[in-house]
C-alpha cells in the first residue's frame, strides 16, 4: 500500500534533482529526464532504472531562430497532469483503449524569451513528445532547418532496421515507398543505404526491447526517419532533398504557434508492450468526424495472382463470385481498369457486385509528377478539381473505396497530397487505402475513412521474386514487432495456390504451408483484406482451409502477445466478437514447440486446432485443453498453427 502512495506521489510531480527534471508513468516504473547542462537541452529515459535511452539531444533549429543550445528549463512554468486516455476505434488491433497517462508541458526558455515547450505523454511503456512554438518576435512561420532530438542506445544493443531507399531509385524512379527488407539483430552504427532507416525502428537492448516511431503527421509537417550518426547514436532525420524529384522542401514550414509531430519510444522488458502499444493512436484526436458507417471486411483481389491481363471484364466477374462465394464484402480492381475494362462496364460491374452485397476497391495512379510509375488511372488525385468530380463519380456508382498508388516520398508537400485525398474521399463516403507510400502516422485515428497502407514488402514480391518467397516466413515474423505494430498494413496475402501464377502451374514456389496463410490472415492487421486467393482455390485447397478464411474477422477487439523473437518466430492473440484466435508462424529450421496456457483467452474442454506435420501438411482438429488448460504446439519451419 506504502510503495503504491509513494508511485502515485513520483508519477504526480516532477522530481527535482541533480541532472533535470523527472516525470514518471502512471506506474513509475518508465521515467524521462529533461536536463540543460551547458544549455543543451537533453533527455534520457529510463524502465526500471534502466536505461532504454542514454542522454540525448533535444532542440530545433529554425530559419529564425536556434533553439538547439544556450536554453534553460523553465522550472516554474512546468505544468504537469494524470489524464485518462479512452477512446474506441474498431480498425486497429484493440477496439476499445482505456489506460492512464501523464502529461507535462515543459517550457524551455532561449535568453530569457520562450524558446519552445516540449509537450510530453507518458503511459506505462511509451513516452511520445513533440514541440511546440508558441511566439517568436512578430514571426507568423518558421522553416525547420533542423530537429535536434537524437536516440543514443545503451552499448551491446542490436537493430531491426529497415533502410530508407535512394530517392528516385527504383522501378520508374518510385521510391522511396517504403519497400526495402528489414535486417534482424544487425550491428548499430550504420546508416542504412546513405539515407537513414524509415519508421518504426526496433531495437533489443541488453535489458530491454525498443521501437522508436513518430506519430500525428499531416500536410502540416514532413514524414520523418532516423539518421544513423555512428556508434550507438541515431538523429531524427527529414526527407531527401532529392525525392519528389527535387521539387519541394525536405524541410518543413510550421505555422506560429505551431508544433511538430509526435516522437514516440516504445519501451518493454519483452515484447509486449511493443507488439500491444495503441501509443500511435493514444495522442492523436479525429481530424474530422464522419457520419458514415465505413463498411470493414475481406475482399477479393485478382491481380496478385493474375497480374495486368486478369483486369479484364470476365474476370473481375469470376472475382466477385468469388468474394460471394466466401461470403467477403469486397473486390478490388487494381491498375488499368479504366481501359482494359472501361468506365461504362466498371459501372456495371459495380452494379453486378452491389446485386450480392458488395463493394467495389478501385486502384489510382496518384501521378502527378512526382515520378515514372505507369499504371492508369493518373491525373485524377493529385488535383482537387479532377479529384472530387472522379470521387462524385465513385459514390455515384457506391464504389466503396480506393486504392491509391506510386506516391513520391515523405516531404511536407507529399504528406499533404495524403490529407488531401482522405478529407476529399471523406465527403464522397470514400474508404482510402494507400500503396507504394509511406508509413501510416496515426492516420486509423485522424481520418476515420483511412483504412491501411502497403509501406511493407507486400505480397506483390511473392509473385515478382522467387527469394521473396524463400523469405516470407522470416518477413512475417518481423511484421507484428515492427511495421504492424504501429499502423494497418495492406499486405494482400494467405495465398492457397501453391504457385503465383494463373493457373497455379507457373510462376513462383509458395515454400509456406497453407496453415501459415490461414495464421497470417490473423497475424497481420488490417480492417481491410484483400486476400491472395483465387477462384480455383474453391475446388483444389483443403475445405478446412477455404472454411477458415470464409470465417476469419478483420476487425479485433484485442491482442495479447504470447512468444516469439523478431525474424525468428511469432505467436499472438487476436480477439473479434468475443473469441479468441492464437496464431503463430515460424522462419526457423528448427521446429518450435511450446506450450501454450490459454487461461484468460480460452475456457473450454476443446478447441479447433489447425496446425502442419513435419512435411508441412496441414490438418485441423479438436484437441482437449486438459486440466491444465493448455496446448502444445509445434511449428515447423515455414509452417504456422491456428488455435479457435
Ligand atoms: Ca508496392
Amino acid at each position: 500500500m506504502m510503495k503504491k502512495i509513494i508511485i502515485a506521489i513520483l508519477a504526480a510531480f516532477p522530481v527535482f534533482n541533480l541532472f533535470g527534471q523527472q516525470f514518471r508513468s502512471p506506474d513509475g516504473r518508465l521515467a524521462v529526464e529533461l536536463s540543460c547542462g551547458d544549455g543543451q537541452p537533453a533527455y534520457t529515459l529510463t524502465y526500471d532504472n534502466t536505461p532504454s535511452i542514454v542522454s540525448s539531444s533535444l532542440g530545433l533549429v529554425l530559419d529564425c531562430a536556434d533553439f538547439s543550445k544556450n536554453l534553460s528549463i523553465d522550472k516554474d512554468g512546468i505544468r504537469i497532469d494524470t489524464v485518462q486516455v479512452e477512446y474506441s476505434l474498431g480498425k486497429i488491433k484493440k477496439s476499445k483503449v482505456s489506460h492512464k497517462a501523464v502529461e507535462a508541458v515543459v517550457p524551455f526558455t532561449s535568453a530569457g524569451k520562450p524558446a519552445f515547450d516540449l509537450i510530453l505523454h507518458i503511459s506505462d511503456n511509451d513516452l511520445a513528445f513533440k514541440y511546440r512554438i508558441s511566439r517568436i518576435g512578430d514571426h507568423r512561420i518558421a522553416q525547420v532547418r533542423e530537429e535536434c532530438t537524437s536516440f543514443v542506445f545503451p552499448d551491446g544493443s542490436t537493430t531491426f532496421l529497415c533502410p530508407a531507399s535512394t530517392p528516385m531509385g527504383g522501378w520508374k524512379r518510385t521510391w522511396p515507398s517504403y519497400e526495402t527488407k528489414y535486417e534482424a539483430d544487425g550491428e548499430m552504427g550504420h546508416n542504412g543505404e546513405g539515407y537513414g532507416y524509415t519508421f518504426p525502428c526496433l531495437f533489443h537492448l541488453p535489458q530491454a526491447w525498443v521501437l522508436v516511431s513518430e506519430t500525428g503527421v499531416d500536410g502540416t509537417y514532413c514524414a520523418s526517419r532516423l539518421t544513423g550518426r555512428g556508434g550507438s547514436r541515431y538523429d531524427l532525420g527529414f526527407p531527401d532533398p532529392a525525392e519528389m524529384n527535387g521539387a519541394g522542401s525536405a524541410c518543413p514550414m510550421i505555422r506560429i504557434p505551431g508544433e511538430t509531430p509526435w516522437r514516440t519510444i516504445t519501451v518493454g522488458t519483452d515484447l509486449s508492450p511493443i507488439v500491444e502499444t495503441t501509443i500511435p493512436f493514444d495522442v492523436m484526436r479525429p481530424k474530422y468526424s464522419s457520419s458514415r458507417e465505413y463498411v470493414f471486411g475481406r475482399g477479393t483481389w485478382s491481380w496478385i495472382i493474375g497480374m495486368d491481363a486478369w483486369t479484364n471484364y470476365e474476370k473481375q466477374i469470376e472475382y466477385i463470385d468469388l468474394a460471394e462465394a466466401l461470403g467477403y464484402e469486397s473486390v478490388l480492381i487494381d491498375a488499368g481498369w479504366d481501359w482494359r475494362i472501361g468506365r461504362g462496364r466498371i459501372a456495371e460491374l459495380a452494379e453486378y457486385a452491389a446485386g450480392k452485397g458488395i463493394g467495389l476497391y478501385l486502384w489510382y495512379n496518384s501521378n502527378g509528377a512526382w515520378n515514372d510509375a505507369e499504371g492508369s488511372p493518373y491525373d485524377r488525385m493529385d488535383r482537387s478539381k479532377a479529384r472530387r468530380e472522379e470521387m462524385a463519380w465513385l459514390q455515384s456508382l457506391g464504389v466503396r473505396g480506393i486504392k491509391v498508388d506510386f506516391f513520391g516520398g515523405d516531404k511536407q508537400e507529399m504528406m499533404q497530397l495524403y490529407e488531401d485525398i482522405l478529407t476529399d474521399a471523406e465527403d464522397y463516403g470514400i474508404m482510402v487505402i494507400f500503396h507504394g507510400c509511406t508509413l501510416p502516422r496515426g492516420w486509423e485515428r485522424m481520418y476515420p475513412n483511412y483504412v491501411a497502407s502497403e509501406a511493407v514488402l507486400a505480397s506483390e514480391n511473392l509473385y515478382f521474386f522467387q527469394q521473396s518467397c524463400d523469405e516470407e516466413a522470416y518477413c512475417a515474423t518481423l511484421h507484428p514487432f515492427i511495421r504492424n505494430s504501429v499502423g494497418s498494413m495492406d499486405f494482400g496475402g494467405s495465398a492457397l495456390n501453391k504457385r503465383y501464377g494463373g493457373n497455379n502451374d507457373s510462376g513462383n514456389f509458395r515454400k509456406t504451408s497453407d496453415v501459415f496463410a490461414l495464421a497470417t490472415a490473423v497475424l497481420f492487421q488490417s480492417p481491410v483484406q484483400h486476400f491472395a486467393l483465387a477462384p480455383n482455390n474453391l475446388q483444389d485447397a483443403p475445405e478446412w482451409a477455404v472454411d477458415f478464411m470464409k470465417s476469419v474477422p478483420t476487425t479485433w477487439e484485442d491482442i495479447r502477445f504470447i512468444e516469439g523473437y523478431p525474424g525468428k518466430y511469432v505467436i499472438l492473440a487476436r480477439k473479434s466478437a468475443g473469441k479468441w484466435y492464437i496464431v503463430g508462424v515460424n522462419a526457423q529450421e528448427e521446429t518450435v514447440q511450446t506450450t501454450i496456457p490459454l487461461k484468460g483467452l480460452i475456457d473450454k474442454k476443446t478447441v479447433r486446432l489447425y496446425s502442419d506435420d513435419t512435411d508441412l501438411n496441414g490438418s485441423v482438429k479438436e484437441v482437449r485443453t486438459g486440466r491444465k488448460n493448455q496446448i502444445e504446439v509445434k511449428i515447423p519451419c515455414n509452417g504456422g498453427f491456428v488455435i479457435e
